[in-house]
């Protein structure tokens, strides 16, 4: 869920932590140690091993020692040790060893950071397709770039034989199959990507997205009515409430009409006939005025390693598009944005994994925990949201230039702006006065941020 995001500022804090020693080891060896293990090599945070004194031999890529190993082999100033399971009195016995850098994750991190690295399974792997690339609405910031999108139509042959392929691959057993885009409601092939996703995944939550532009045409069609699909497939239309002039209730009569429920709340999480209208997949609970989020590329590329596992799109809204699997939409739809605005975003085969090339489910649930090269683009740190308005297409709506310094966490070498300018005036003192004072002071300013 998005509120299972690890906090951006606490992997700031980690990452300076692990940048100040040369051997970093983290305490214990449980689940939540291997996690966050994996999230560091990941994120090229330093990361030597494990330290601790109840484990034998295990199969490990990295080492495990003991303390009195620990003791013997390192320079105590030199290492950092990460505390992401134990308590306080670890802390201290940590301590009572002679160790004195020690970083202890918070209590959210060390719940999301593990959510997010554990592979899914079947039954937990949800899967988004496009059905149309393009929008009649035309949202600012769209992270499937429909406003720029080329009226692009999802092939309806390569969907039943990639369905398929995923049905061997998982026994039959995802658990959510959501029919998106852009706008679903404009691909005339609609009932019929319904129909086939119902046969091939009988037991399946299948859900389609909209945003009800079309609702009362694919109501009035008798022929390929969308309630009487609904209806007979079991599938959950979820209408995205926008501030624009539609007949809300003239629509939910119909749909009651048609013995469909209608939700306002977040319904069951299971296979089933009904609507639900809401306002902020983001915030389940929220009612009010709609917003945009804005997801900020840096065109150049160049974001921090360490910050990609707080994107709330990673290993959640999972792609499946011409018989690759995507971890998340900005990569198999930013050919809409290179076209566009004349960029050369990047999106190399690493990017992606093929579901004809793999052995098993396992290898893809794998995938979608792992960091690819295209984050490099996403300043996930920067995202941020705003009230909705429709887009006027400016690159500025998917961009922002990136910090002078590039996006180190060397203290010194992240700043930025503001921080700039106290560094220059800092240097002009230095220049001008007593070196030391003044240095101290712009130093302080500068590490205040970490
Ligand atoms: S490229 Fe990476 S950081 Fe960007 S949206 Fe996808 S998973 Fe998130």
């Amino acid at each position: 869920m998005v509120e299972d995001n690890p906090n951006q500022k606490e992997l700031e804090k980690m990452a300076v932590f692990c940048s100040k020693y040369n051997h970093i080891f983290l305490y214990g060896y449980d689940y939540t140690e291997r996690m966050i293990a994996k999230y560091m090599k990941m994120a090229s945070l330093t990361i030597d091993g494990y330290v601790s004194d109840n484990i034998e031999s295990v199969n490990d890529e990295l080492q495990i020692i003991t303390f009195d190993k620990l003791k013997s082999d390192y320079k105590k100033s030199k290492v950092g040790i990460i505390v992401s399971s134990g308590k306080d009195e670890d802390v201290l016995q940590i301590k009572k060893y002679g160790f004195k850098h020690i970083f202890v994750v918070d209590e959210w991190n060390r719940r999301t950071i593990p959510y997010k690295m554990t592979p899914r399974s079947k039954e937990n792997f949800w899967v988004e397709v496009n059905l149309a690339d393009h929008c009649n609405l035309n949202c600012q910031s769209c992270d499937h770039f429909s406003p720029i999108a080329e009226p692009t139509f999802l092939d309806f042959d390569q969907y039943v034989k990639d369905l398929k392929r995923l049905s061997d691959l998982t026994d039959n057993k995802i658990g959510l199959i959501k029919l998106q885009g852009g706008e679903p409601l404009l691909n005339t092939k609609l009932i019929d990507f319904i129909r086939i996703t119902r046969e091939i995944f009988p037991n399946a939550f299948i859900c389609v997205f909209t945003a009800g532009l079309l609702l009362k045409k694919w109501g009035n069609d008798d022929n390929n009515n969308l309630w009487k699909a609904v209806k007979d497939y079991e599938i959950e239309i979820r209408w995205t409430h926008y501030p624009i002039p539609l007949k809300f209730d003239e629509i939910r009569k119909t749909v009651e009409s048609y013995g469909i429920e209608w939700w306002e709340t977040p319904p069951p999480f299971e296979k089933g006939a009904r609507v639900w209208f809401f306002s902020e997949i983001g915030a389940l609970q929220y009612k009010g005025e709609k917003h945009s989020v804005k997801h900020p590329f840096w065109t150049n590329g160049g974001v921090a390693p360490f910050r990609w596992i707080s994107c709330y799109q990673f290993n959640e809204s999972i792609v499946l598009r011409d018989g690759r699997i995507y971890t998340c939409p900005m990569i198999p739809y930013v050919h809409f944005f290179n076209d566009y605005f004349k960029c050369n975003l990047e999106v190399k085969e690493e990017d992606s994994i093929d579901i004809y090339k793999v052995e098993s489910y396992e290898e893809i649930a794998e995938f979608c925990t792992r960091r690819v090269p295209f984050c490099s683009y996403c300043a996930v740190h920067h995202r941020y949201s705003r009230p909705w308005k429709q887009s006027e297409h400016t690159i500025e709506e998917w961009t922002e230039n990136p910090p002078f310094f590039g996006d180190s966490i060397n203290p010194i070498l992240s700043v930025t702006g503001h921080e700039l300018m106290l560094l220059k005036i800092g240097l002009t003192s230095l220049r001008d006065n007593g070196i030391k004072e003044t240095w101290i002071r712009t130093k302080r300013v500068l590490l205040k941020k970490y």
